[in-house]
């Protein structure tokens, strides 16, 4: 046994938090602030606090959204109080109170000034640090039972309050494997049922000849005969899919479709949204024009990247060596606008949780009060993060609800 471990073992804290990155270190440190006589911990089981802000915003960090609103959430009826409470300018206000500063993109992303990941670590760390908040690392917490006077972890850890914030599944390797659903299991919580989120698809369907090629500011709508849900954004092609933001969006409904065997998921890729089909065809019109005499290969660039105009060439069996544009007929350039609007994939999945940036499902949200994330059926038990069922897509909304609910735990748990 560990010496940290022995120590603990005779400690008695007012409040413990299980799991230390976005949400637990967020709802410590408010805790602590708004209380400081509180002997609060925090209880991680990697060597070091925060493993996964490192790799968030590719290295960046983008911490939250300008634009966040609740309907860009799952449960958004829940999500209001910790927004209307915790915003996106009162998740940068408390990282100023740090030392933190930030800016923000055109589309209301927001990164640490130093840009990054590294700063927003260091700054929530540190504060911890500062406010002589008691971390347990090296330590995952295996089990927990309630007692008359509150909680005891792994048989040994006494706390008057608990915290779960472990995250969820997704991305194992920097700390979240998911063990966090046992522990509210074993108090009682209903877990509802989990998925893989923001992830590649894979595709049924030869895509390799596509595989690294970009396409900007594309629309995919998912389908299984109905629309099932539209995004916008980046699409990259991969060897055996699809993925980029527009695409890893749609993962978790993927993953529900998937679960429904009759039906058969497609996405709809509109490679040209900001053309209508009228303007798409007499684009093309015009290209024949002054194009005439060019391969057809070369319809599409001056829209698109060279393969995807191929491709799309290609499904309408339109594309031979040498064939040149001007032998396109009225009726084949309609046909090919209609195809670069919508050009089908067949889904046959998304990959697993290893490679997800988020878990969509978690700890059922109709037993949390929304107000003060305190469990409606353990009393002395909060809950904060991913490890609730509340998920969202790419933009930095996920570390917005995982800070907001931290915050809010924090400011009542005491
Ligand atoms: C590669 C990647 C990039 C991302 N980029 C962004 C981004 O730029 N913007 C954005 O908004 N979101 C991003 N996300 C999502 C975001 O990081 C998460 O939604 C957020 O970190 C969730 O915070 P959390 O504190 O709830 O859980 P987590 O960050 O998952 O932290 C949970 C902590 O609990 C610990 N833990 C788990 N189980 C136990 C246990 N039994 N005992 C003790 N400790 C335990 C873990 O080790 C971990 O430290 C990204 C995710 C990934 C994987």
């Amino acid at each position: 046994m560990s010496k940290k471990f022995l120590r603990v073992a005779y400690e008695k804290y007012d409040v413990a938090v299980i799991g230390g990155c976005a949400a637990g270190m967020a709802a410590a440190i408010n805790a602590k602030r708004r209380n400081p006589k509180l002997n609060i911990a925090i209880i991680e089981k990697l060597p070091r606090l925060g493993k996964k802000i490192l790799a968030t915003g590719n290295g960046r960090c983008n911490l939250t959204n300008l634009n966040a609103k609740c309907s860009d959430y799952k449960n958004s009826d829940f999500v209001l109080h910790a927004l209307v409470a915790y915003g996106p300018d009162r998740v940068i206000g408390f990282f100023e109170s740090m030392g933190l500063l930030t800016y923000n993109d055109s589309e209301g992303r927001v990164y640490p000034r130093s840009n990054m990941a590294a700063s927003v670590l260091d700054a929530l760390r540190f504060e911890v640090e500062n406010l002589g908040i008691d971390v347990v690392c090296d330590t995952p917490v295996e089990n927990v039972k309630k007692t008359d006077g509150g909680f005891i972890l792994n048989g040994n850890i006494k706390c008057r309050k608990l915290l779960i914030a472990t995250g969820g599944k997704a991305s194992p390797s920097q700390g979240s494997d998911g063990s966090g659903y046992a522990l509210a299991s074993s108090l009682g919580h209903t877990v509802t049922k989990l998925y893989p989120s923001l992830v590649p698809l894979t595709v049924n369907g030869n895509v390799k000849s596509l595989k690294g090629v970009r396409a900007r500011n594309v629309t995919l709508t998912l389908t299984n005969g109905k629309t099932v849900k539209t995004t916008s954004g980046e699409l990259l092609f991969t060897e055996n899919g699809i993925s980029g933001i527009a695409a890893m969006e749609l993962a978790s409904k993927v993953g529900e479709l998937l679960d429904d065997v009759k039906c058969k998921p497609f996405t709809e890729v509109d490679f040209l949204p900001d053309f209508s089909e009228k303007e798409l065809v007499d684009y093309l019109l015009n290209i024949r024009k002054i194009k005439g005499n060019c391969p057809v290969d070369v319809l599409f660039t001056g829209v698109l990247p060279w393969a995807i105009g191929v491709e799309i060439c290609k499904a309408m069996k339109l594309y031979k060596q040498d064939r040149l544009i001007s032998s396109l007929s009225n009726t084949d350039v309609v046909q090919v606008a209609k195809k670069a609007k919508k050009y089908e994939l067949e889904i046959s999945g998304a990959k697993g949780f290893a490679n997800a940036q988020v878990t969509s499902g978690g700890v059922s949200v109709s037993e949390i009060n929304p107000e003060t994330m305190e469990s409606k059926l353990c009393k002395g038990l909060y809950f904060a993060g991913e490890i609730i069922d509340v998920d969202a897509g790419c933009g930095g909304f996920n570390l917005q609800w995982a800070f907001a609910s931290g915050l809010l735990a924090g400011e009542n748990i005491w």
